[in-house]
């Protein structure tokens, strides 16, 4: 879905506070009435109001819903999107977006710039865009649940995703850095490298994949299972590798060093909002789900299969025992606020209109460029600073980095 973040400066203090209203009406209504827009925004004149409403709804930030017993908008997917950027501008979190690096059945991802220009990565999650449209049973069934909208749903998606990459990244798992969520938004590290699925060869298969079992069986460890553990959702980051040579060592074998560079492949794994507990009923379908996953794809891309059928539930399950590990992120994401309630709203919803993860996702390939960039700052805020950052990092030796022969993408 497009995202245009221009508009934003556009918007008068006023608009704000009504398309805010229209949101907060809609927690209890799924057509907000005009006079509860008017009394939630409290705008002294009334005629305001709907100067301010005919301008949300030209930039498709709220629609006009026909047809009802009365008057009403329902906020629209835009106008969610510019509560989220607003938050998260006001945070000094964003300061720019960029290019749309990823387009998911249930998600849509884009580069942004912090204020001091470094680039990170912006999750919107659009749960429903898809399902609710064709699959008209669930759409009741959604209907009859207590906030059980896209939105809702969407934020739930986000809130379990934060909480679950904070989680990992506190325990030194590789994820990208949790920065901020707000509503249906994550905001994260920008991982420099390409999703699996777009690499078509590796230097030493054998060893990557022992990497990633090994850490499907570290997740187990600290009682989470991926859940869609697959060439999409891991990323391979180039590291160049400390070089073992001593000071001492003799020209000729930095000459070799320069010849084959040592680089290592770091995983790192994205996408949460699918994980489940070892406690999960069907945690062992997921866990052998995700270790299949790899083993299929390994087979497939780099003609190589381990002489080990495992490892299974019940290794990881053992492993875990032996480890002594106390800490249960499972339980500590719980505890963050990302509730068991919230957790089953989620999964609910996810099985009853079909989220089946990445499969089938498409994937934008992800040149790190944030070109075009649009400043949020608009003149409301001062936006006398005029630091350009999509021209700073339009030179960024990132935008045409080319692709070193290690992590040619896939054809
Ligand atoms: P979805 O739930 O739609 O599958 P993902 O979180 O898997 O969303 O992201 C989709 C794609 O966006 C990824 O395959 C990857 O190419 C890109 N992407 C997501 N997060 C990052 C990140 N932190 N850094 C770089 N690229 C990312
Ligand atoms: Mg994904």
């Amino acid at each position: 879905m497009k995202l245009d973040p221009k508009g934003i400066r556009y918007l008068t203090a006023e608009d704000w506070r009504v398309l805010t209203a229209v949101e907060m009406g809609s927690k209890n209504h799924e057509i907000v009435p005009v006079p509860l827009i008017t009394q939630i925004s409290s705008l002294r004149s009334g005629t305001g109001v709907h100067k301010c409403i005919s301008n949300l709804a030209k930039a498709n930030l709220i629609s006009k819903i026909k047809n009802a017993k009365y008057d009403g908008y329902r906020l629209a997917y835009g106008g969610l999107d510019y509560l989220a950027l607003n938050a998260h501008r006001k945070a000094n979190c964003i300061y720019s977006v960029g290019n749309q690096i990823g387009v998911g059945k249930e998600s849509d991802i884009f580069v942004v710039a912090s204020p001091s220009g470094q680039q990170r990565v912006l999750k919107i999650h659009r749960l429903g865009r898809i399902s609710f449209r064709s699959v008209k049973s669930n759409r009741d069934y959604l209907r009859k649940r207590q906030g059980g909208s896209w939105m809702y749903m969407s934020r739930l998606a986000a809130m379990k995703e934060h909480a679950f990459m904070k989680a990992l990244w506190d325990n030194g798992f590789p994820v990208p850095e949790p920065v901020a969520q707000n509503r249906h938004t994550v905001v994260m590290s920008l991982v420099d490298g390409f999703p699996l699925r777009q690499i078509s060869s590796v230097p030493d298969p054998p060893a990557l994949y022992a990497e990633l079992i090994s850490l499907a069986m570290r997740l187990a460890q600290y009682g989470l299972i991926h859940g869609d553990f697959n060439e999409f959702n891991i990323m391979i980051e180039e590291q160049p590798e400390a070089s073992n040579s001593s000071p001492n060592d003799t020209e000729s074998s930095k000459e070799n060093d320069d010849r084959s560079p040592n680089v290592r492949l770091n995983p790192i794994i994205i996408d949460f909002p699918q994980m489940v507990s070892t406690s999960h009923a069907n945690a062992e379908y997921y866990f052998d789900r995700d270790i299949a996953c790899i083993k299929k794809f390994f087979e497939r891309r780099f003609k190589f299969t381990s002489d080990d059928p495992g490892p299974t539930f019940a290794d990881a399950m053992k492993q875990a025992q032996r480890s002594h590990n106390q800490r249960r992120l499972d339980v500590e994401v719980e505890a963050s606020g990302f509730s068991k309630k919230m957790a089953k709203e989620l999964e609910s919803y996810m099985q009853e209109v079909g989220v089946e993860g990445d499969g089938g996702g498409l994937s934008v390939k992800h040149d790190g460029a944030v070109g075009d960039a649009t400043e949020l700052e608009g003149q409301r805020d001062g936006g006398e600073d005029n630091e350009d950052l999509g021209e700073e990092d339009g030179e960024g030796e990132e935008s045409d980095r080319p692709a070193s022969p290690h992590l040619y993408p896939a054809l």
